[in-house]
This record gives structure tokens, sequence and C-alpha cells, in this order.
């Protein structure tokens, strides 16, 4: 934990932590090891987690990346993070993200971008470390802790992960409780592990995972041993490859990345056939119709009465105006609004459920794969490697939205899907590959994702 503690101090320049709780955590390790000491000591004993500022720290300030929950102290423990001290973890800080999750890129935090620690071959130029969760995967990737909690509502464990050599799992939606997250889009959200192996992922899934009857999408189902699970191999399985996500102006490099992924299990034993999702190039659209939506309505409650930031009005009106002006950032008040033109009369039918109906189509795309006896899918975590700091930010906003072509479909559908590193672009930059599974079977990723590793 010491040793974290001054290599955070060391790597102020990444903004990879909003908040460092060094006290805190030198405390929990001295706890940890007086319970070693005394033969006890639970699986994550005395080891040193970031945990991203979406999730709520008993406390502990957090910010969501947002001004709007400036001066916000929680009073309560997520429960995924609850889980975690509860089995002898020591909590080193609270970490960068996009304002309220919402970006690609870890640009569009309140608090400043977060940079990567890897540099394309010969160059200084910063890169990003990918987003939502950039803090998790840039402090994971610089050593700045052992592991670190993210969320996916649409890759946002799975993209930075790839960015940066890590490895991320957004498990099946229900599998984590989301009491105490800071909510952006509910029926896509789910927390998961960003961490440098399979092995270290599957552990902390461990951990993070389980019901919890304060969250009503909580699924009470045994968390089975994830991390027995890693070395089970992938003899016997089913890898599906879906024709679908061979998308136009997909970069060579890219193709033959996602055919060396298939070569690798096929050596391992498993059977590789080609499928096919039909309705893919659906979920992009789709996916940013549903997540604004909902973040529409669950941004309402920021209104300068109950949490953080209250810029005050001539009145009560004027008073939530100018709290909601300054506290948000650009790309937030763009997902509000879009998000409540998809929700008004007269729009609603043509939009929300149109995207709502994409949702199911999606979703049987992937149950008829499953029918048919595919175990895992095989795609690429994303379209690229890491791009440069604002070498996409200030362009057209859909750009950043590409990025997300192979990973918003898992949330769409509930999946659970695992992004690994299976290599190094031209330039020397990572990339990663991503296996969707079947609902609640985290374990065949985990065994696959280790062959891939
Ligand atoms: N990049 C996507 C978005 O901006 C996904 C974000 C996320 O998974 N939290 O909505």
């Amino acid at each position: 934990t010491q040793a974290h503690v001054d290599a955070i101090a060391e790597a102020r320049a990444l903004n990879a932590y909003l908040v460092e709780t060094p006290e805190r955590a030198l405390a929990m390790a001295d706890a940890s090891d007086a319970r070693l000491a005394a033969g006890e000591g639970g699986p994550l004993e005395g080891l040193p987690l970031g945990i991203k500022d979406l999730f709520c720290t008993e406390g502990v300030a957090t910010t969501a990346a947002s001004r709007i929950l400036e001066g916000f102290t929680p009073h309560y423990e997520s429960r995924v993070s609850e889980n975690l001290w509860r089995d002898g973890a020591v909590m080193l800080g609270k970490l960068n993200l996009d304002e309220f999750a919402m970006g690609s890129s870890n640009e569009t935090s309140a608090y400043g971008d977060v940079i990567s620690p890897w540099r394309r071959n010969g160059s200084d130029a910063a890169i990003v470390p990918g987003g939502s969760s950039g803090g998790s995967a840039a402090a994971v990737a610089a050593r700045l802790c052992l592991g670190a909690t993210a969320t996916d509502t649409g890759g946002s464990i799975r993209q930075p992960a790839a960015f940066t050599g890590t490895v991320g799992i957004k498990p099946t939606y229900g599998r984590c409780s989301r009491w105490g997250i800071v909510a952006f889009a509910s029926s896509l959200d789910q927390a998961g592990p960003i961490a440098r192996t399979v092995r270290d992922s599957a552990i902390l899934l461990g951990s993070m995972a389980g019901h919890d009857p304060r969250d009503t999408t909580s699924v009470d189902i045994a968390v089975p041993d994830f991390e027995a699970a890693v070395s089970r191999g992938v003899k016997g399985l089913t890898i599906g490859i879906p024709r679908e996500y061979r998308v136009e102006g997909m970069p060579a490099e890219i193709q033959a990345l996602w055919d060396r992924g298939a070569e690798w299990l096929k050596a391992a034993g498993a059977t590789i056939r080609e499928i096919s999702l039909p309705h893919t190039k659906l979920a992009l659209p789709a996916y940013y119709i549903v997540a604004p939506a909902e973040a529409s309505s669950n941004l309402a409650r920021y209104d300068g009465v109950r949490y953080g930031l209250r810029v005050p009005g001539k009145d009560i009106v004027s008073m939530y105006e100018n709290t909601r002006a300054a506290g948000f950032g650009r790309e937030v008040k763009r997902r509000i609004m879009i998000g409540t033109y998809v929700l008004s009369a007269g729009y609603y039918d043509a939009y929300y459920v149109r995207a709502q109906k994409i949702r199911t189509l999606i979703k049987r795309d992937f149950e008829t794969a499953y029918a048919e006896g595919v175990d895992a899918i095989l795609t690429p975590a994303t379209p690229s490697a890491a791009f440069g700091i604002g070498e996409k930010a200030s362009a057209d906003p859909v750009e950043m939205y590409l990025n997300d072509v192979f990973t918003v479909t898992v949330n769409m559908a509930g999946l659970p899907g695992i992004a690994m590193p299976a290599g190094l672009d031209a330039q020397g930059l990572p990339l990663g590959l991503q296996l969707i599974g079947r609902p609640f079977d985290e374990e065949t990723l985990f065994a696959a994702g280790q062959v891939i590793e």
C-alpha cells in the first residue's frame, strides 16, 4: 500500500486519481496486517485498489467527474465497494472518469483529461486511456493500483481496458448491485473490474458480485468460483465469429488481430464457427437513443437542492437553471437534450419505442446464436487503437460515438463481455479482443480470455 501511495504521488501528471486517500489506505492496510497476523483475512486481504469516482464512498467525496456534485460527500457506501472492503481490500482513492461516465476518451471530465501511460513509438504525444473508466484503466496500466472498479453502460470497462493493455469485464446485467453507483442509464449500467490479468479480474469480480435486495435488478443467483474457471481451457467449446462485426473501414491490423485470436482458441481445442448477428449495425444508433433517454431522466435529480452545487437565482426556477447551466458540461448537456427530445410527446414512438424494439432484436440475435450451440463470441474490442488527446474531442461527436460500435451490443442485450490485450499495433499501442458470453456465464469468458491473454 505504501508503495502504491508513493507511486500515485509521483504520477499526478496522468490525472488518474481525483481524490487520494493515503491515510485511510494505510489504516486499512494496518488493519489487514492485524487480521492476517491473527490468522484471519478475506480473499482480497491487503490488496490496494482504486475506485472509479462514480461509486459512492462513505465519507469520501464522490464527484462523477462533474461540477454539479461539487461538495457532495456520501454518507453511504456502494454495495460493490462495500463487498471489496468486506473481503479485505484497501482503498487508495477515487479515479477520474468522463463526466457521469459519458464519453470514450476521458476528455469530458470536469477535472481534466486522464493521460494514458502508453506512447506511440518514437513520440511524446499524450494518448487517451479510453473512457469512461479512463482513470481506472490508466491507474491499472501505470501500476497505481492492483486493480480498479469501473462501470460499463456502452463499453466503458472494455474499451479503456483495450486501449491500455489491461483486462476489463462487464458482467451480466444483474450480476453486480448498482446500489450506490451514480446512475447514467439504469437499464444498461453494470459494474466490473479492470485489472492486469484475466485471473486478477476473476478474483475481483468474485468479490464485487452478488445479490443485493437494495437493487431490484440485482439477480439472486450464486456467484461461481470465477478464479477456478480461469484455468478450465476451451476444449470442446464453440466460438462464434460474427460476420457483421467486419465493419467497413476496419484497419487490416484489427482484422489480423481478430484472426489470430481465433487461431489461438482453435489451437487450444475450441471449434471456430462463423455466425450472423443481423441487427448489429442498428445497435449503435439505438444505444445513443436509449442511453441519453435514461440519462435525461436520471440527471433530473441534480437540481441544486438535493446534492452538491447550488448557484442562486432570483427564484427557484432560475436557481435550477443556473445550477444546471454551471454544473453540467457540454457532453452531459447534449445527452440531456437528446434524451428529452426522444422522450417527448410526438417523438417518443418514432425514436424511443423504435430503439427499444431494436434492442429486442439485438437480444434475439444473440439468443439464436447461443441456441445453435455457440458458447462465446469473439470480436475486436475497438475499431482502432487509442488516439491522441484532442484528436477526436473537438470533431463531430458521432466520430467519438463510433468507438463503441463493438461494445454497445453487449449492454443492449444485457450479456457479459470481457476485453483482454491481444497484441500491439504498428505504432506500439495495445489492441484488445472481446469475448461475449451467455447470460451469467462469465466463467467461459475467463477460461477463453486466459487462452488469448
Ligand atoms: N462511450 C459510451 C457513452 O459515452 C459508453 C459510456 C459508458 O459505458 N459509460 O455513452
